[in-house]
């Protein structure tokens, strides 16, 4: 590593190698991670104290990526006469693939092309590959925070060729056309139980081609369902206004610091972005209904301001009435209150509704829970007409766990 230099103490340094054994991030105050670099046999310990670089260090090992690491302290270790590299602040990475000798057979080569019915078999270390295919519907838009840590817009299509179909992650704002064919270059793929999707990637270049002919029949992944949330697992993560996710926020303090702006903001600037696992019953039938929804659909159904809490949403899930859904994939993609005509328990629950003006939230649906047993329903509503809100909440939850 650096062999061709003299090791003099401080000296900034360029390494490359192999990334591997990388540890958690440790220490929240002063944020760092270790490694573990690998070059021709020799093998020295790496302290990275740039946390916004975790990601990518985490992403050479995965892919065993050669990498380099640029500006970098490089000194003796002091106990075990091993070398330790420190990457600060201001050293660089960068994933070199062509300088590969010890990995080279398991390094993916030049993306192939392929056609979509070679996806089943295609092995998952063929990260990279290239296709010629038709926009058959656009299945949902939404965001997500990449591998380097930006809030990123992303379009999910369905896309065929005359020999199959499959979803793609479109990232950022590519303009396709859905019934346009396109070669997309430098397509992931992603395999989540048994199910192969596509993803685009930094390197992606979509052209639009002519026509390749017909198409496969697309069986359309969509369903529309009435139903009501049993519950929720909502995870929430804060960007700037710039969409760098926030690392390490604690709300109590009054301001953020974005690594990659080099910034610090006010703790009010943050904006939380939220998503969540859904657990559905449907109106009729038993079976739950597992579906993911991001922060837009989720906010749409919910009507609150965007200082809402984490737990504010939550409840406002939970208390939402039945609600037409619109599910692609396993992806909320539309979700608005139902417009069913009000039924007897409809209008006792509207009425127990209104008894407080001021609350934000309809009280719980109890009738879902207690479908079955209508004497207990009506036992439960009525025998106690004037139990607090919280604690409606409170037997909804437990109502909930009972289910489940
Ligand atoms: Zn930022």
């Amino acid at each position: 590593m650096a062999g061709q230099q003299s090791p003099v103490k401080r000296l900034r340094k360029t390494v490359n190698g192999h990334l591997c054994n990388i540890s958690p991030i440790k220490d929240k105050q002063k944020p760092y991670f270790e490694a573990f670099l690998h070059h021709e046999g020799e093998c020295c310990k790496v302290v990275a104290f740039k946390e916004e670089d975790y990601m990518n260090f985490q992403n050479a090992e995965k892919t065993q990526s050669p990498v380099t690491l640029q500006n970098v302290i490089v000194q003796p270790s002091k106990s075990n006469g091993r070398t330790n590299v420190y990457y600060t602040h201001t050293s660089k990475m960068s994933c070199v693939r062509d300088i590969s000798h010890a990995f080279k057979n398991t390094l993916p080569d030049e993306p192939q092309d392929i056609k979509l019915s070679e996806l089943p078999k295609l092995d998952i270390n063929h990260l990279r590959i290239n296709i010629n295919v038709k926009i058959i519907l656009e299945e949902y838009k939404g965001h997500n925070v990449v591998w380097d840590g930006r809030y990123l817009p992303k379009t999910v299509y369905t896309v065929a060729d005359t020999t199959g179909y499959v979803s793609l992650t479109v990232w950022g704002e590519e303009s396709v056309t859905v019934g346009e064919w396109y070669k997309i270059t430098n397509v992931s793929v992603k395999q989540f139980k048994e199910k192969k999707s596509l993803s685009t990637t930094k390197q992606t270049q979509i052209l639009s081609i002519p026509s390749q002919g017909t198409t496969v029949d697309v069986e359309v992944p969509i369903k529309s369902v009435k139903c009501y949330i049993i519950g929720v697992n909502i995870n929430s993560l804060f960007i700037c206004h710039r969409k760098h996710q926030l690392k390490n926020i604690i709300l109590s303090r009054p301001s953020v610091y974005c690594y990659s702006c080099k910034t610090h903001y006010k703790i009010t600037a943050a904006i939380m972005k939220i998503s969540g696992h859904l657990e559905l019953k449907p109106e009729t039938g038993d079976i739950i209904i597992k579906a993911n929804a991001e922060d837009e659909v989720i906010r749409s159904a919910l009507a609150m301001n965007a200082n809402a809490s984490q737990n504010d949403i939550i409840q406002g899930l939970l208390s939402l009435p039945l609600m037409q859904m619109t599910i692609c994939n396993n992806v909320i993609v539309k979700m608005e209150e139902s417009k069913c005509p009000l039924t007897e328990s409809d209008q006792v629950m509207a009425s127990l509704a209104v008894t407080d003006p001021a609350d934000v939230y309809s009280p719980p649906d109890l009738r879902l829970f207690f479908s079955s047993q209508r004497q207990k329903r009506n036992l439960s509503i009525d025998s106690k007409p004037k139990r607090s809100k919280d604690h409606q909440s409170l037997v909804a939850i437990r109502a909930v766990h009972r289910i489940l």
